[in-house]
């Protein structure tokens, strides 16, 4: 089994968008894959059509931070039989300052993954765009972090932010490494697009995935059916894209 943060500490640059999509992509190639949404916005667990509202007072990813539950108690399951979605609710916006107290309080998602038996391929877990002891839970807990880098300007900026906190969450995770760069909303037909491709790629040459995720309508319509994209519109440039990202993403971590 192995953890992969999705991270980038600039809001709306395609985090949960690759989660959604990616892990699906996995799991329809027949990988078991677990996603965490670490999220209080809970974008990740209505993406994946869990409905938030009729689910308000069962257990969450809070309950496994804050209260000592198992993962396996309040993970759930969804459309693919291969994924399974550790939901996300508002009250997860107080854990950050719950948390402060506890003991060992960055690695705490680490040991509930850690105690996890059920037989998982690749976990997922989507992060707030922020760098609190949310992302530090993540980040503790990954083997790899995936950064999605949208194709505009001051792209890089904040990408610094996110290394630096690598390098300091490397006293508590050392072998916390980067499992590859995603270029997220790429229009080819723009120069700043290939621009920041160019800088991305120069940054990272050998952790760039080759697969770009163009901007597509339809991958920013799905999440509102709780739809994949591959439920949602299986033909649209999305669909190929993140198919294609995923075939990319095996090479690398089968
Ligand atoms: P946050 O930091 O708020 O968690 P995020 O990094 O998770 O944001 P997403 O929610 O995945 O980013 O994407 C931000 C917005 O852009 C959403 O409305 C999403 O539907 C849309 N979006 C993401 N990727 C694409 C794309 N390739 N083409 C078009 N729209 C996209
Ligand atoms: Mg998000």
């Amino acid at each position: 089994m192995r953890v992969f943060v999705i991270a980038n500490q600039k809001g709306g640059v395609g985090k949960t968008t690759t989660t959604i999509n990616l892990a699906s992509a996995l799991a329809s190639k027949g990988k078991k894959v677990l996603t965490i949404d670490l999220d209080p916005q809970g974008n990740l667990s209505s993406g994946l059509g869990y409905d938030r509202q009729a689910n308000i007072e069962k257990p969450s990813i809070y309950d496994v931070l804050v209260s000592n539950k198992n993962l396996s108690e309040v993970f759930v399951t969804t459309s693919n039989p291969n994924l399974f979605l550790v939901p996300a609710n508002l009250s997860l916006a107080g854990a950050e300052i719950e948390m402060v107290n506890l003991l060992a309080r960055e690695s705490i998602l680490k040991n509930a993954i850690n105690k996890f038996q059920e037989k998982i391929d690749y976990v997922f877990i989507d992060c707030p765009p922020s760098l609190g002891l949310l992302t530090i839970n993540a980040l503790t807990a990954a083997n790899f972090i995936i950064i999605p880098i949208q194709c505009e300007y001051f792209a890089l900026e904040g990408l610094g932010q996110l290394l630096q906190t690598k390098e300091l969450v490397s006293n508590v995770n050392p072998q916390l490494d980067i499992g590859g760069v995603i270029l997220t909303m790429f229009d080819s037909r723009t120069k700043l697009s290939t621009q920041v491709a160019s800088e991305v790629r120069n940054y990272f040459p050998e952790k760039l995935f080759k697969t770009a995720i163009p901007r597509n309508v339809r991958l920013s319509e799905a999440p509102s059916y709780g739809q994949d994209i591959f439920e949602y519109d299986s033909n649209s440039t999305g669909a190929k894209a993140y198919s294609d990202l995923a075939k990319e993403f095996l090479k690398r971590f089968n």
